[in-house]
C-alpha cells in the first residue's frame, strides 16, 4: 500500500501539515507523522478530515425517498408513512434490494460517510416466506456495501411482534418477523462467515420495545453476549409520542426509562431516535455511556420531534448521525440541522458545544465521528495508528472552504456549503472517490 501524504489532516489533537499517513495491506493505518516532505505516494491535496460513520440506515428506504409527500389523509404522520413503506415491501425482491443497497452506499461515499450500521429487518421473500438461508437478504448486503466500497456494520433485526405486549404482527410485517432462536443463529453465522473482513462487522438490533417482549431481548442480548461481549446492540426508542403512551400504558414506564431500568444498557449499546425522552431519562442515558443514534433529516421528514440536545451534551451524553430513511444522504445536512433545530427550537445560538471557546462545527464533527465509531463497533474516526484508512480530502477550491483557514473549515463545511465539499474518498487506504466520482459506481 504506498504512503498517503496530507498537505494538511484533523488529527485527534487538531489540524496538522504535511502528514504522513502509512497504511498496511489490510487498511489499518500503521504510523502517522506530521511535518514530513517528500513521499513517493499519494499526494492529498486538501484538508484531510476522517470519513463520517453513518450509525442508521434502513437501505430499501432510500427507493422510496420523496414519494411519500403527499396524501389525502389530513392526519398525516409516521404512522400514515408506514403504510406507504409496507406497500413497497409488496414486491421488492433481493436483485432490487441490493441494487438499491449498492447505489445508496455509493451515494453515502460520495457524501464522505465511509462506514454504515445497516439496521437489516428485511429478512423474508415478498410472502413472508423464509428464504432457504435465512441470512439470504442479509449477504446481499453486504456484498451490496463491498460492491460500492464502504465499511459496512450489518445489525440482523428481531422484529417479531406488531405491537406492545406481544401483539401479533400485520400482514405488512411479514417479511420482518423471525424467532429470538432465528436471529441469533443469522446473528452468530454471519459473524463466523465475516469475521476475517476488515471491511465486516456483525451485531444485532433489536427493532423496538413494541416489537419485540422484554423476555426475548434478555434472551438474544445474552446469547450475542456470548459470542462477542462488545458487540453492537441498537434498538429504535421513543422516537414517537405515540409509542411513548403505548409503552406506558404497557408497562407504566416510558421506553427509555424501561430500557435502561431493565437492560444492562452500556456503551456498546446505541438508541436510535431517543427523541421524547424527560430531563432523568435524558441525563440516565448519557450517563450509561450508550449512544443517542440521531437523524435529523429523517426526524423532521417524519415529523418524530426534537431530542433534548443541550441537556444530554451537559450530563457528557454521545451520539452519532445516521441517514435512516434516506430523505437526504448528507452529513453535512444532518449535522447543520442537528442544530439548527435546537437553535429554531430555543431561539438561541451555538447550542452544541461543551465549552465557551469550541467551534461548533468542530465540536458536532468530532462528536459524530466519535459517537459513530462507538456505535459500529469500528476503530474508526481517527487518524491514528491502529484505525481503519477511512478519510475524506475536501475540495480545496469549494467557493465557502477556499482561502479559509484549517481552524474555521469544519464551521464552514457544516454551515455554509451548499455544494458537496467532499472531493476523494478512501476507505481502508483504497481510493473509492475521485474527483466527486465513485470510483464503482453504480448510481448512474
Ligand atoms: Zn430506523
Amino acid at each position: 500500500m504506498p504512503d498517503f501524504l496530507a498537505k494538511a489532516a484533523l488529527m485527534p489533537q487538531g489540524w496538522a501539515e504535511d502528514v504522513l499517513i502509512k497504511v498496511d495491506e489490510a487498511g489499518w493505518i500503521v504510523d502517522v507523522r506530521p511535518e514530513q516532505s517528500a513521499t513517493s505516494g499519494t499526494i492529498l491535496d486538501g484538508p484531510v478530515l476522517p470519513g463520517m460513520p453513518n450509525l442508521h440506515s434502513h437501505a430499501f428506504q432510500y427507493a422510496m425517498a420523496g414519494l411519500a409527500e403527499h396524501s389525502e389523509d389530513p392526519a398525516n404522520s409516521f404512522w400514515n408513512w408506514r403504510k406507504t413503506m409496507y406497500g413497497f415491501l409488496d414486491t421488492l425482491g433481493p436483485e432490487e434490494l441490493e441494487r438499491i443497497a449498492t447505489c445508496l452506499y455509493t451515494v453515502m461515499l460520495k457524501a464522505g460517510y465511509t462506514q454504515v450500521a445497516e439496521f437489516h429487518y428485511l429478512h423474508h421473500r415478498p410472502d413472508g416466506s423464509p428464504h432457504e438461508d435465512p441470512a439470504h437478504l442479509s449477504r446481499c448486503m453486504i456484498r451490496a456495501a463491498k460492491a460500492a466500497g464502504i465499511g459496512i456494520t450489518l445489525l440482523p433485526v428481531l422484529y417479531a411482534h406488531g405491537g406492545f405486549g406481544g401483539q401479533a404482527p400485520e400482514s405488512g410485517q411479514r417479511r420482518f418477523i423471525n424467532t429470538p432462536e432465528q436471529i441469533v443463529d443469522m446473528v452468530t453465522t454471519l459473524d463466523r462467515d465475516y469475521k476475517a473482513d476488515p471491511q465486516v462487522r456483525i451485531g444485532l438490533a433489536l427493532h423496538s420495545l413494541r416489537a419485540t417482549t422484554p423476555e426475548m431481548i434478555a434472551e438474544v442480548v445474552k446469547a450475542v453476549r456470548s459470542i462477542n461481549p462488545q458487540m453492537p446492540i441498537h434498538i429504535h426508542a421513543a422516537e414517537q409520542i405515540q409509542e411513548v403512551e403505548d409503552c406506558k400504558a404497557w408497562s407504566g414506564q416510558r421506553p427509555v426509562e424501561w430500557l435502561l431500568e431493565n437492560n444492562d444498557v452500556d456503551p456498546h449499546w446505541c438508541l436510535i431516535h431517543a427523541t421524547h425522552m424527560t430531563e432523568e431519562e435524558t441525563r440516565a442515558l448519557a450517563l450509561s455511556g450508550a449512544v443517542a443514534g440521531l437523524c435529523p433529516t429523517t426526524e423532521a421528514n417524519l415529523g418524530d420531534g426534537l431530542f433534548n440536545l443541550p441537556s444530554y451534551l451537559r450530563h457528557g451524553g454521545r451520539f452519532g448521525i445516521g441517514s435512516d430513511s434516506h430523505i437526504s444522504v448528507n452529513m453535512v445536512e444532518e449535522l447543520r440541522w442537528l442544530e439548527y433545530g435546537q437553535r429554531l427550537n430555543r431561539r438561541q445560538r451555538l447550542i452544541a458545544r461543551m465549552g465557551l471557546e469550541q467551534h461548533i462545527g468542530d465540536f458536532l464533527y468530532r462528536a459524530g465521528l466519535e459517537g459513530g465509531a462507538q456505535a459500529l463497533g469500528t476503530k474508526t474516526g481517527k487518524i491514528a495508528a491502529g484505525h481503519r484508512a477511512d478519510f475524506i480530502v475536501l475540495d480545496k477550491e469549494n467557493p465557502s472552504i477556499k482561502g479559509r483557514s484549517y481552524d474555521l473549515v469544519l464551521d464552514t463545511m457544516v454551515f455554509a456549503t451548499n455544494s458537496n465539499p467532499v472531493r476523494d474518498v478512501y476507505v481502508g487506504g483504497r481510493a473509492v472517490v475521485k474527483n466527486f466520482e465513485n470510483l464503482r459506481d453504480e448510481s448512474a
